[in-house]
């Protein structure tokens, strides 16, 4: 039973993209088949998985909105264990167009039934907004990670995000659980970036992933040569973190036998 997870923040930058290829592509690099779904109109985890996202015909937009079926919008990566459903930037209209359907906030849901179990983990990279299709992403995840990143007003927009969480388990998905709140683009030198970790984590407690992401070159890099960072340097300290990361939900969901 193939687990869906959401990396979501309404706020832009803060990692969610350097979060969903990496983490997709460790969780790949560890042999669990992993689906990385784009659910950003930006496209950003398809050009940086090696598409051309004014090349893509069939995208998740086309999913949801039923022109095309999952499975035939499914692209292979070069990353072995690793597919990816990817964006282009009709996903803008996509919101607009669902307005009118029934059920609106269940289409990627709906779409994704048929695949589910044919992955280990589905990875969903949300746009940063709580419109519809972040609405959807939620109704269809089972949890979901929050970046948050080590900078000035780390903590500004979660409590909307947390209510949103909260309005989707009451009313659309009862199951939708926070996996963690991730801390991104840490800094050991800034004494800034501590700042936020201990306030992150008093706040939050035992909300917060133990892996830490350090600020990386290689993780801001390896996007445009189309390939994740693991495949880019391995041993790279960014590579290396969300390695750990992968790690760190395997063994919380119990699966650590089959590493
Ligand atoms: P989002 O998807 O939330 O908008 P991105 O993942 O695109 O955020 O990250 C925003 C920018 O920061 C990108 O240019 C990305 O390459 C860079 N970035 C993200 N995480 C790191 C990191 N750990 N180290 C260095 N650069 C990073
Ligand atoms: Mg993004």
């Amino acid at each position: 039973m193939g687990k869906i997870i959401a990396i979501a923040n309404q706020k832009g930058g803060v990692g969610k993209t350097t979060t969903a290829i990496n983490l997709a592509a460790s969780l790949a690099a560890l042999e669990f088949k992993t689906l990385l779904i784009d659910a950003d109109p930006q496209a950003n985890s398809t050009s940086g998985l090696g598409f051309n996202p004014k090349e893509v015909s069939r995208s998740i937009y086309e999913c949801m909105v039923g022109i095309a079926t999952v499975a035939e919008s499914i692209l292979a990566t070069e990353v072995p264990f690793l597919d990816i459903i990817p964006s282009h930037i009709d996903l803008v209209g996509a919101e607009i167009e669902m307005i009118n359907l029934t059920n609106r906030e269940g289409k990627m849901k709906e779409a994704l039934a048929g695949i589910k179990d044919q992955y280990d983990f589905i990875i969903m990279d949300c746009s940063p907004s709580l419109g519809l299709i972040t609405i959807n992403s939620l109704t269809a995840a089972d949890s979901v990670i929050i970046p948050v990143q080590c900078e000035y007003y780390a903590l500004e927009g979660l409590g909307k995000l947390l209510n949103t969480i909260k309005i989707i388990q009451s009313r659309l998905n009862p199951g939708l659980v926070i996996e963690g709140i991730l801390l991104t683009m840490y800094d050991l030198r800034l004494r800034l970036s501590n700042q936020v970790v201990n306030e992150v984590n008093s706040h939050f407690k035992n909300m917060v992933f133990e892996t830490i992401i350090p600020r990386n070159i290689r993780l801001s890099e390896s996007p445009s040569y189309g390939i994740p960072a693991i495949l880019h340097d391995a041993d790279s300290k960014g590579a290396i973190s969300y390695l750990n990361l992968a790690k760190e939900i395997i063994l919380k969901n119990g699966l650590l036998q089959t590493i």
